[in-house]
This record gives structure tokens, sequence and C-alpha cells, in this order.
């Protein structure tokens, strides 16, 4: 089907009412997790040729997280349906004001291939919850991944509802010709540009969730190892190829001395002797980008890892240290397990550092010096934080998850993705009696002095 007949389709669909009635939305999210519980295996085999993703990482940030959103929605989906009344003011008395949970019609969801599985489906069953008619257009990149969607989608979900669009740029730009009622975009900062241009067209409105330098302030007054060890997980899962992983490190060379020594013993409890062997550290996605990350490692010194093999698109955890803002490593978001060290002399070093470039889509904080904490989190801004440890915050459903200014726009996960992909629409219901009318009087001509505060 062409990217117009597919769009045709659905739009049809949602005239007809199909996504309106919650019972039908619940068996769509019920059929979706069906789809995870009956094809764990498979997705893990899938995201092992993929990225070489170990099974727990799959499970775990993929599989589990997943099920437990759509776990989590419909616990509250009847709930989170109904309209909502605000308070009234004296004027609407006698009337009936509330808010319309409305669903926006046909959504296009764009994934990205690092968490190709998660990225994808986690707004695609928030657009279903909303009540919205969706085209998922999962990356090309993550292509067993992507060949999974495709084949097993139509035989859990309805496909006037929801429909698998293949395709690379060409494809992806095709599909963006055509009107969609939502567009939710996870890339990069690059391709976010696109299609915020290409949604202009119809004034259609996005969400972006982006990609951007994360960094992390360590100071003197934390258990290392711990930190260390969080800091760690945070960045090499899925070998740094993960939107939320921590970019940079900011902190004084004393700390840096001690980072140093503990991540040689944490390296070696997460992965062993030979890095390498390990069945738990991932391989970069492609050619391309494992060309792009090992060019980053000219920058500065290595001080650990640095090792790497281009037959297996392997690289090392690397900590690079004598690293200036100027080297290429500070100038994007590295995606990729190389860790940078910039030294500052203190907290307020570290935020002059932190404003210095484009919001983050996260900021982690280590510190037992809640004077330190506050400080950053009064002056600077972030998509999301996490103090005392990275990446977690992400996995709390009450919180929203989401950008701001180049890592972003909007936000989603848990009652958050059912508002992104809902249209609240404000009722004002009057009453037609004379008690009411007499109230209103003063707003008809003829005008007069009378009935103004003049
Ligand atoms: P990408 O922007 O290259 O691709 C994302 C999607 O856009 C893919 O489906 C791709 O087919 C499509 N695309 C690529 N180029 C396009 C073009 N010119 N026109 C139209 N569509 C196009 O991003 P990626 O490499 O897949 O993902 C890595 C980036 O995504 C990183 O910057 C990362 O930080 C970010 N990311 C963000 C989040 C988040 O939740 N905020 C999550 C994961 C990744």
């Amino acid at each position: 089907m062409s990217a117009e007949e597919v769009v045709k389709r659905l739009r049809e669909s949602f005239k007809n009412g199909k996504t309106l009635p919650v019972e039908n939305r619940v068996k769509q999210l019920k059929a979706l997790k069906r789809m995870y519980e009956e094809n764990k295996k498979e997705m893990c085999d899938v995201l092992a040729k993929d990225l070489r993703k170990s099974t727990q990482e799959a499970i775990v940030l993929e599989i589990d997280f997943l099920l437990n959103d759509i776990t989590h929605t419909l616990m509250n989906i009847h709930e989170w349906v109904k309209p909502e009344y605000p308070s009234k003011g004296f004027i609407n008395l006698l009337d009936s004001i509330y808010i319309c949970n409305d669903p926006y019609g046909v959504a296009l969801v764009i994934g990205a291939w690092n968490y190709p599985l998660q990225l994808t489906m986690m707004p695609v069953a928030g657009a279903i919850a909303a009540g919205n008619c969706v085209v998922l257009k999962p990356s090309e990149l993550a292509s067993a991944s992507e060949k999974f969607l495709c084949e097993t989608i139509p035989k859990y979900l309805d496909s006037d509802v929801v429909q698998v669009y293949t395709g690379g740029v060409k494809e992806t730009t095709e599909l963006l010709k055509q009107r969609f009622d939502y567009i939710f975009f996870t890339g990069s900062t690059t391709t976010g540009k696109i299609v915020h241009s290409a949604a202009n067209k119809y004034l259609t409105p996005v969400t972006l969730e982006l990609g951007g330098k994360s960094p992390v302030y360590i100071d003197n007054t934390v258990n290392i190892s711990t930190t260390v060890r969080r800091l760690l997980w945070g960045k090499m899962t899925n070998a740094g190829q993960t939107c939320v992983a921590p970019d940079y490190v900011l902190c004084t060379k004393e700390v840096e001395a001690k980072i140093l020594e503990a991540a040689k013993v944490i390296i070696k409890e997460f992965y062993g002797e030979d890095v390498k062997q390990s069945p738990d550290f991932c391989r970069i996605i492609n050619d391309r980008h494992f060309d792009r990350v090992v060019r980053l490692l000219s920058s500065g010194k290595v001080a650990l890892g640095g090792d790497y093999d281009a037959k297996e698109r392997y690289i090392a955890p690397t900590i690079l240290t004598g690293v200036s803002e100027n080297d290429p490593v500070m100038q994007d978001e590295i995606f990729g397990p190389v860790l940078p060290i910039i030294n500052v002399e203190d907290v307020k070093g570290a935020i002059d550092f932190i404003n210095g470039r484009e919001k983050p889509l996260a900021m982690y904080i280590f510190s037992n010096n809640s004077k330190n904490v506050d400080l950053i989190l009064e002056n600077t801004s972030a998509g999301g934080i996490t103090v005392n440890d990275t990446v977690m915050h992400l996995g709390v459903d009450t919180l929203p998850f989401g950008g701001v200014g180049m890592s972003g726009m909007g936000s989603y996960h848990g009652k958050f993705s059912f508002d992104t992909f809902t249209h609240k629409k404000s009722v004002l219901h009057k009453n037609l009696g004379a008690m009411g009318e007499k109230l209103g009087m003063a707003r008809y001509p003829p005008y007069s002095n009378s009935k103004i505060q003049y």
C-alpha cells in the first residue's frame, strides 16, 4: 500500500468511530500485551541480531518496560477517558463546564533503532489508549526488529487501527507528505527538525523525542564505588547507544582520579577480564556509527579501554581524560561507550559549563551535599534529572519523559502518553433558563457605562 492509501484506510476507520469505544481500545492494548508475552524469545533474538543485546537488557529495557506501561494504562484507562470537571466561577454557576478527552485522529509514530521495540511501541500504546489510529514507522537500521514488527503486528492488532509502514529516508519523506493529526518522532535533533518542518504544512502537533549531550556532575561527597557503578551502568548499557546515557562527566581533578580507580574495578565486575568476550556488552549498530565513534577516541587521552574491532563493530568501554570543550568528542552526542571527563573547579564551574551548551535530554548529579544538588536544580534546565543515579527517572511511569529546547518537545510514559495523544476539548454547556439569561443580560447591547466598571 502507498503512504496515501495507508493513511486513507486508517482515516476511514477513525471516521467510522472504530477507536472511540474504550472497550475497543482495551481490546487492542490487551492484544499488544499478548503479542509481547507470546513472542518474548523471538524479540530477544531480533534484538540480539540488531545490537547483540543481551537477554537481560532485552527483557528489562525493551519488553517488560512496555508490558508494565500497558498494565498501568489498562488499570487506569477507564478513569483517564472520562471528562474532567474543572472548578467554575460565579458567572457559570448554572452551567456545566468540562473537558472532553478526544483522540486526535490518525497519528504517525516514527521510531529510532537503539531500543527498536520499546521506543516504537510505547508511543503506539499511548496513541491506541487515547483512541487514535496509528501508522508506525520503525527504524530501518534495526532491520531484524523492523521485520519482526512488520510481520507480527498484523497478527495481533487490527489493521484498520494500526498499520506498519517500513523504509528509510525516501519512504519516510513520502509518509511525511501525508496529512496526520499527530506526529510522534523519536530520533536525532537533525531529523527532528525535518519532521517539524513537514508537520508545519498542516500545523500538525508534534512530540519530538530527541537527543543531546547529557552531563553528569560528581562531587567529592559521594560513595565513589556506588557512584561509578551507577554511572557506568547508564553509560555502557546498549554500548552507550541510549538517548539518556550519561554523555560526559564534570568533576574536579581529585574526583577524576577516584573515578578512574573505581572504573577499572567496576568494568571487570560487569564484563570480566575481557569485555569483548562478555555476552553482556552490545555492539555498535552499523559501520557508519562505528567509524563515527572510533574517530572520537582521539580526543584527549585514553585513560581506560580505547580498543576496538571493526569486524565485530566492538568498541571497548572507554574513559577519556584531558578533554577540552573544543575536542570532537564534545561537539555532538556521543552515542557510544566513550565517556569523556571534563575538569571543573567546583559546582559553579559545572553549572556554567552546562548552561554554555544546549539544554540536554537528561542530567545527573551525584552528591550528598544538598546545597550542591539544589544549586544545579535551580540554575540549569534539562528534560529530566536523576540525582545519585543515571537513566532511572525514565522508568518512573508517573513522571513525564521528554526533552526541552534542542533535546525535544512534549513528553510521554504512563498518563502522559495518553495526554500526548489526546486533544483536551473545552466544553461550556449553558443553561437556557430564564434565571441564567437574567444573570447574563449585561453583555447585550445597548451598551451603557452603568453595565461596566468604568
Ligand atoms: P534518526 O533521526 O537518524 O532516525 C530516526 C527515524 O527517522 C528513523 O525511523 C529514520 O528512518 C527516520 N529518518 C532518518 N532520516 C530521515 C529524514 N531525512 N527524513 C525523514 N525521516 C528520517 O535517529 P536514530 O539514529 O535512529 O536515533 C539516534 C538518535 O535518536 C540519537 O540522537 C538519540 O539521542 C535519539 N533518541 C532519542 C530518544 C528519546 O526518547 N528522546 C530515544 C532514542 C533515541
